[in-house]
């Protein structure tokens, strides 16, 4: 079933059209990965998805329920829950604050002090919890970030590169922590850059090139599509 059905969707920018006329269907239950060469559109999509950005042309539902008009906050409300390209935690507060901050939306009391350590320990910052988020590692703070995305109990999470600028250690962990999140029913959204990253959790993959669809299909296939390795390594030009 569609959980997040993109129908002919087009965003320009002035004399730019950043993304052209693109169907993309997400399934509920599945790791879907968005890739793609720099300024192929990927991050406008996310925020066309997520609706910081009104669609020059086209629609989006979610749950079968036409959301094109609809503000960010009113998607948020519906279960989506998005994790930007840049990290915003509040650097000038507490770890802990930070999620208490994010969890308010949703539980209050004994539930909300439950779910606070939950999500400390899943994340590995229960040790880290007292200093300010501004003092944690780069990877630690896109953690955090997961973290308050996490705090909306989201049926959709989308996710815009969150492995920038981690380690290769911290790459794996946060791929294991989104194949957990899915195994409890969690479906995801990834933009993602990192090649290796995306063979550890995708299980359907979208290419986008200039703006339009340009392959998709299950990982293995996408692997394996030599026209994908050319247009992704920036090979197009090299023969
Ligand atoms: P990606 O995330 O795949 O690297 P983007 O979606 O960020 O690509 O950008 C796609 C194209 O749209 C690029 O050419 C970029 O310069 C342009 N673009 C993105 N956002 C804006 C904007 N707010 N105003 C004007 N042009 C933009
Ligand atoms: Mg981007």
């Amino acid at each position: 079933m569609a959980l997040v059905d993109v129908k002919g969707v087009t965003k320009r920018f002035g004399g730019l059209t950043a993304v052209s006329d693109v169907d993309l269907t997400i399934n509920a239950g599945e790791v879907h990965c968005l890739i793609g060469p720099n300024g192929a559109g990927k991050s406008t999509l996310f925020k066309l998805i997520v609706g910081l950005y009104p669609p020059t042309k086209g629609s989006i539902f979610f749950d079968s329920i036409d959301i094109t008009d609809e503000r960010p906050f009113a998607r948020v409300q519906r279960g989506l829950s998005i994790k930007m390209q840049a990290p915003s935690v509040f650097k000038e507060l507490p770890v802990r604050q930070n999620i208490q901050i994010a969890l308010q939306a949703r539980f209050s009391g004994a539930e909300r002090d439950v779910e606070e350590e939950r999500l400390l320990a899943l994340l590995d910052l229960a040790p880290e919890s007292g200093k300010l988020a501004g003092t944690l590692s780069h990877g630690q703070q896109q953690w955090l970030e997961i973290g308050m995305a996490l705090a909306l109990q989201p049926q959709l999470l989308l996710l815009d590169e969150p492995t920038a600028g981690m380690s290769p250690e911290e790459t794996f962990k946060t791929g294991e922590l989104i194949k957990s999140f899915n195994a409890e029913g969690m479906t995801i959204l990834v933009v993602e850059h990192d090649m290796a990253f995306v063979r550890q959790i995708a299980q359907r993959v979208t290419v986008l090139h200039l703006g339009k669809i340009f392959a998709r299909g299950g990982l293995e296939t996408i692997i394996q599509d030599e026209k994908v390795a050319e247009i992704y390594l920036g090979k197009t030009h090299a023969h």
